[in-house]
C-alpha cells in the first residue's frame, strides 16, 4: 500500500462549553505504525473516536482511504478498533468471538441460527469461507489452540490476542488501538508490544495507536503525533520527536527521567545566559528575554572533583540521590552556588565506578553542561533555533 490512508484536516470537538480538540490537523500513510501520545485527557480517545466514526466533529474533514467519510457510518469505514477493554463476548468459544464480525457483515439474520441457517442455499459456501478466515488469523496470531476456550479460561495476553484477531479478520485498511496494552502487567507488554510491531510490518497494514505511554510511543512508531491540552504539538519520527522537539512539553513529556530545564537569560549581542554567564550560543530573542534551556540527562557531564579541572567552566554539585539501575545510574544533584538548581544526569554503571573510585569526597562531584547540547526555548515554550557563536572546544574529561 502507498499513499496517504487517513487525512484529518481541522477536526475539532467540544462537549457542552468545554473544547476538547482544536483544529486537528494530520495525516497518516499507508501502512504507516502512528502513534498519538500525550497525557490522559489531551484528547486521543476523542480523536480515535472521530475517526472511528463513533463520535461526530463539530467541524473538520476525516477522509479515509481517499473518501471524504465524515457521514459514514463506523461499519462503512474500512476500519476496526481494538479497545483496552477487550470486550469480547463471555459466552462464546474464541471461535466464535472471532466469526463474529464476519457474521455479522455477511450473513442475513435467519442464516445465523444454528440449525435454518444450514438449509439456507449458498449458506454453507459463505460458513466455510468465514471458518477459513478464522484458521488464517488464528494461525497469524499463534492461538489456534486456544479456540475452543472462552475467553474466562484465557490469560490477559491471549485475550488480548483474540480481540486484535477480531479485529483482523474482516481485513481492515486501518486499525486504531486505544491503549491496547494498558491491562497487560509489565512484561507481558513489553512482549505484546514487539508483537503487535512484528504483526503491523507483517500485515502492512495501517495502524492509528493511541497510548500515554512515551515508551510504547518511541519503540514502536513509524511517526509519533504528540497531542496537548486538545492540539497536536509535533508529528515527527521517534528520533526527531526526541532530538529535536518543537515545543517544551514535547520536550519534557518524552524521555526518563525527563530533560533538566534551566532558566535562562538573553544577552545584549542575543547569546544565551545560564547562571548569569554567556554560554556559546546565539539566538534571535530579544536581549532582556527570558529563556529556558534544555539538556538531557546522558547529555550531563559528570566526573569526580579532582578529575575535573579540566571541564571547562564546569560546576560544584552535591549529590542529593543515587538511583541504581543495574546498568546505568541516575544522579540527582544539586549544583551549588545561589541558585539550587536541580540536575539529573544519567551515566554508565562503568563511569560511575571510575568516579567513586577516584573521588574521596562521595557527596560531591563537577557538572559540566556543553551548549552544544542545549535545546533553548523561548518563555512560551517554542524551541528556537541557536547558532555558535564561535567554534566551541568540547567539553572533556581528563583524568
Ligand atoms: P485521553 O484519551 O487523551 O485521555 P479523552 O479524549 O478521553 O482524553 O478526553 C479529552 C477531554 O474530553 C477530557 O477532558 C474529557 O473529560 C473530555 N470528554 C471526553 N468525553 C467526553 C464526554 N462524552 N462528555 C464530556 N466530556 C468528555
Ligand atoms: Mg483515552
Amino acid at each position: 500500500m502507498t499513499g496517504t490512508a487517513v487525512k484529518l484536516s481541522n477536526i475539532s470537538k467540544g462537549y457542552g462549553t468545554s473544547r476538547v480538540l482544536h483544529d486537528i490537523d494530520l495525516e497518516i500513510n499507508a501502512g504507516e505504525f502512528m502513534t498519538l501520545v500525550g497525557p490522559s485527557g489531551c484528547g486521543k480517545s476523542t480523536l480515535l473516536k472521530i475517526l472511528a466514526g463513533l463520535d461526530q466533529p463539530d467541524g473538520g474533514l476525516i477522509e479515509i482511504g481517499g473518501e471524504i467519510a465524515n457521514q459514514f457510518r463506523p461499519s462503512k469505514r474500512n476500519i476496526a478498533m481494538v479497545f483496552q477493554s477487550y470486550a469480547l463476548y463471555p459466552h462464546m468459544r474464541v471461535r466464535d468471538n472471532l466469526a463474529m464480525p464476519l457474521i455479522m457483515a455477511n450473513l442475513p439474520f435467519a442464516a445465523r441460527m444454528p440449525v435454518i441457517g444450514s438449509l439456507i442455499p449458498g449458506m454453507s459456501a459463505k460458513r466455510q469461507k468465514i471458518n477459513t478466515a478464522v484458521a488464517t488469523v488464528s494461525k497469524t496470531l499463534g492461538i489456534e489452540a486456544l479456540l475452543e476456550r472462552k475467553p474466562s479460561e484465557l490469560s490477559g495476553g491471549q485475550r488480548q490476542r483474540v480481540a486484535l484477531g477480531r479485529a483482523m479478520v474482516r481485513q481492515p485498511g486501518v486499525f486504531l488501538m486505544d491503549e491496547p496494552l494498558s491491562n497487560l502487567d509489565a512484561a507481558l507488554r513489553t512482549q505484546v508490544r514487539a508483537e503487535l510491531v512484528e504483526l503491523q510490518r507483517r500485515l502492512k497494514a495501517t495502524f492509528v495507536y493511541v497510548t500515554h505511554d512515551q515508551v510504547e510511543a518511541m519503540t514502536m512508531s513509524d511517526r509519533i503525533a504528540v497531542m496537548m491540552d486538545g492540539a497536536i504539538v509535533q508529528v515527527a519520527t521517534p528520533g526527531e520527536i526526541y532530538a529535536a522537539p518543537a515545543d517544551i512539553r514535547v520536550a519534557r513529556f518524552i524521555g526518563s527521567p525527563p530533560i533538566n530545564i534551566l532558566p535562562a537569560t538573553v544577552g545584549a549581542q542575543g547569546q544565551v545566559q545560564l547562571f548569569g554567564e554567556s554560554q556559546n550560543l546565539r539566538t534571535d530573542l530579544m536581549p532582556g528575554d527570558r529563556a529556558q534551556i534544555g539538556i538531557r540527562p546522558e547529555d550531563v557531564i559528570v566526573a569526580a572533583q579532582t578529575t575535573l579541572r579540566s571541564v571547562r567552566s564546569p560546576h560544584e554539585a552535591r549529590i542529593r540521590l543515587i538511583e541504581n539501575l543495574g546498568n546505568e545510574v541516575i544522579l540527582h544533584l544539586n549544583i551549588s552556588g545561589d541558585n539550587q538548581t536541580e540536575v539529573a544526569a544519567r551515566l554508565a554503571q562503568r563511569e560511575w565506578s571510575a568516579i567513586r573510585e577516584s573521588s574521596s569526597d562521595s557527596d560531591r562531584v563537577r557538572v559540566g553542561l556543553s551548549s552544544q547540547r542545549f535545546l533553548v526555548f523561548d518563555s512560551t515554550g517554542s524551541r528556537v533555533q541557536t547558532e555558535e557563536i564561535h567554534d566551541s572546544q568540547r567539553l572533556e574529561v581528563v583524568s
